[in-house]
């Protein structure tokens, strides 16, 4: 049994059903007819006996019967006796007993030969000659006959019924069940050839199996994009890191040169330095993404001054900008309080307000508005430096996304947006940028009050 596909064991199991809910329906229909056909037999017969009184009548001095009588109406044989049971006039059919006693107004049955009639006799008065008996007699085998040929011809025909049911019923299956099929086949492909991007590839919405495999491709779409994000994950990261290792490498060898004069060691050690704080924020960046990734980072969430908080970044990065004589202008809200966690909301804003002095105008002007909006909490880092174009600015979310390399800061690794957008997603909000190249940029965020 676990060998034999679902497609067959489905069809024999409605097959079976099938023969057994036919069965019982024609048995019960069957049983019913006969009664009915038998009873309605009873009633025809006592209806044409005590109808037929009518046609007799007494003139002359003698008995007039009407042909009627004679008449083998619904199969009905009708004989007229007198009182002493003398055949008077009618017909009876071949093979009836004729000794079979008068009981008046009472079916009787009788067999003879095989053959089983139906009997009923009724006495009456007739004026002027006295008391008459009419018979009337009818074939029940006749009629039991006609009904076995409906049950022989109903025998005949359900096999051939179930057996149509039952092919129907497979080729229904298997065109019911062939999602499955191309599922199993896909994912046999996939496991052989380890091509991920192969797709089950059904119109979608039929039915609940051709949903199913909709939403398996669904799956494997999102397993091939995750699969491919850790692929350019594990080669950016190894990019990323040979640029500071190298230089790392090549100061050390300098270093270990005899001919070094004190002010090199300095200036070596000093590169080495840079490089090494550089790989460990990148490090320390990544790790918090991947946490963050896994659900793992636990939020410090506390009440706290947004309007603080934002002021004393934006004092921060007012030091940076100077180094490019960038003035910082701020428009904040005071009192704007806030349910987060304070290293992050810091790192969000430092990450912004980094990128506008790295990307911004010398001698701009980079503006930080902090303010409340319909019930939300709005802030804006904008600069009127290079801008993003249009065809970068889906991507700067991603990890290790730079839009120009030649533009970016060496000491910058493509992660900083990566995880402004997850702080913000965190607390609840949405960020968005709205950029002109050459005329500048503006991060706007929404937090829910
Ligand atoms: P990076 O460490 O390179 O700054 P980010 O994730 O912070 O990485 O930013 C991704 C890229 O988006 C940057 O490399 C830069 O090309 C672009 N970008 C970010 N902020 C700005 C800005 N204010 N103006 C212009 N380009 C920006």
């Amino acid at each position: 049994m676990k060998n034999i596909s679902l497609k067959w064991k489905l069809t024999v199991l409605y097959t079976v059903l099938m023969t057994i809910v036919v069965c019982m329906v024609l048995g019960i229909l069957f049983s019913l007819s006969n009664q009915e056909i038998l009873s309605t037999i009873q009633i025809t017969l006592k209806e044409r006996v005590s109808g037929s009184f009518d046609d007799i009548k007494y003139e002359d001095g003698k008995l007039d019967f009407d042909s009627d009588i004679l008449e083998l109406e619904d199969n009905i044989y009708l004989s007229v006796y007198d009182e002493n049971g003398n055949f008077l006039y009618g017909k009876i059919p071949y093979g009836f007993n004729q000794k079979t006693a008068f009981s008046d107004g009472e079916i009787q049955d009788s067999y003879s030969d095989k053959v089983r009639f139906y009997v009923f006799d009724m006495t009456g008065f007739i004026e002027g000659y006295g008391m008459i008996y009419i018979r009337g007699i009818t074939s029940v085998t006749e009629a039991e006959r006609s009904f076995l040929i409906t049950v022989q011809f109903a025998v005949f025909f359900l096999p051939l019924l179930v057996a149509l049911a039952g092919i129907l019923g497979y080729f229904m299956t298997k065109k019911a069940f062939e999602p499955v099929g191309r599922i199993t086949e896909t994912v046999r492909e996939i496991y052989q050839k380890g091509d991920l991007s192969k797709r089950v590839g059904l119109e979608s919405g039929r039915d609940e199996l051709y949903q199913m495999a909709a939403t398996f491709d669904l799956m494997l779409e999102r397993v091939e994009q995750s699969i491919k994000r850790e692929q350019q994950f594990t080669s950016d990261v190894s990019h990323e890191l040979r640029t500071p290792v190298s230089v790392i490498r090549m100061q050390c060898e300098e270093l270990l040169t005899e001919s070094v004069s004190r002010e090199e060691t300095r200036e070596g050690i000093e590169v080495i330095d840079k490089k090494i704080r550089y790989i460990s924020r990148m490090i320390s960046q990544l790790l918090l993404l991947s946490r963050a990734d896994q659900g793992r980072e636990k939020l410090v969430m506390e009440s706290l001054d947004f309007s603080m908080l934002t002021e004393m970044a934006a004092e921060e990065t007012r030091e940076q900008a100077r180094e490019r004589n960038m003035t910082v202008v701020t428009e904040i809200e005071q009192g704007i309080d806030f349910y987060g966690d304070e290293t992050l909301l810091i790192r969000m804003w430092m990450n912004l307000l980094n990128n506008a002095v790295v990307y911004g105008k010398e001698g701009g002007t980079i503006r930080v508005t902090l303010k409340k909006e319909n019930g939300k909490i709005v802030g804006m880092v904008q600069d009127d430096g290079i801008g993003i174009s249009q065809k970068d600015l889906p991507h700067i979310w991603e990890r290790f996304y730079q839009a120009d390399s030649s533009r970016t800061s060496s000491d910058s690794a493509g992660l900083g947006l990566s995880m402004v957008q997850w702080i913000v997603r965190v607390h609840g909000g949405t960020i968005d940028v709205e950029s002109v190249p050459e005329k500048g940029s503006s991060f706007i965020f929404q937090f829910p009050k």
